[in-house]
């Protein structure tokens, strides 16, 4: 089963907004469930899957500093607030039977495992889900980097990054009709053109590493499976 698939290893990147659901912060328990019974579909298809949870439904580090904070000091709340969303995750996934582990950049003994790059990618192997918490421990990224850099350090075969709409678009699609879905796109192309889906130093990350991204609608049930069969509506950036 396993030789038809595109991908051997994935790394999802889920922003914390995407947990949201309706709500205007927090934890939405029916979209993480949606979107961990996709994860669970790919994990049975026989991928090795980690994800990295973003943080901006409860806190990110530039509200903080445009508050009058010191960047850092807020930087480092908006990190905890992905360990909460990782705890999350963790908890609905295994609900469904999912074997996980979580793994913080920021050590945290008694939550979760530290960061360990060769016995996540065990984990990895043993069908288990490696939820990345903590973003990459520093301040001034974002976690959309620290996808990026898990993902090469994985040595996973794509980087996918979900979002609220099919790809990577021309302008916001949801605000304009007229805006066009890229089919594939170079990472150039994404920096050049400033298309709000990745930050900069993620793109760069992933383009030095030759690791394809892939932009897909995450709220989309069975989605992320067709992605991993090729099907489906995605942009693919290389
Ligand atoms: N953050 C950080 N270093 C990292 C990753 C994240 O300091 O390596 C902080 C930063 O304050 C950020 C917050 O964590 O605003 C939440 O992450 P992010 O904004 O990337 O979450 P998302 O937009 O994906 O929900």
């Amino acid at each position: 089963m396993t030789e038809a698939l595109r991908y051997k290893r994935v790394l999802l990147k889920v922003s914390g907004e995407a947990l949201m659901g309706q709500r205007d912060y927090g934890l939405d328990i029916g979209t993480l469930k949606a979107i961990a019974e996709d994860v669970r579909d790919v994990v049975n298809l026989g991928v090795q899957v980690c994800l990295v949870i973003g943080g901006g439904n409860i806190f990110r580090g530039v509200s903080g500093a445009s508050a009058g904070m010191d960047r850092a000091q807020a930087d480092g709340m908006g990190m905890l607030a992905t360990v909460m969303n990782a705890l999350a995750m963790q908890n609905v996934l295994e609900k469904l039977g999912v074997h996980t582990r979580v793994q913080s950049a920021i050590n945290m003994a008694s939550l979760c495992e530290p960061f360990i790059r060769r016995r996540a990618i065990r984990h990895m192997e043993k069908g288990r889900v490696v939820i990345f918490a903590g973003g990459t421990g520093n301040p001034f990224f974002t976690t959309d980097t620290a996808a990026a850099l898990r993902a090469a350090e994985m040595d996973c075969d794509a980087l996918l990054k979900g979002t609220q709409v099919d790809g990577v678009y021309s302008a916001d699609p949801r605000k304009n009709p007229k805006a066009e879905r890229y089919v594939t796109l170079t990472y150039l192309d994404m920096l050049a053109r400033d298309l709000a889906v990745m930050d900069a130093a993620a793109i760069s990350l992933a383009r030095e590493n030759k690791l394809p991204i892939i932009v897909f609608n995450i709220h989309e049930p069975g989605a992320f499976t067709a992605v991993m069969k090729g099907e489906g509506r995605f942009t693919t950036v290389v």
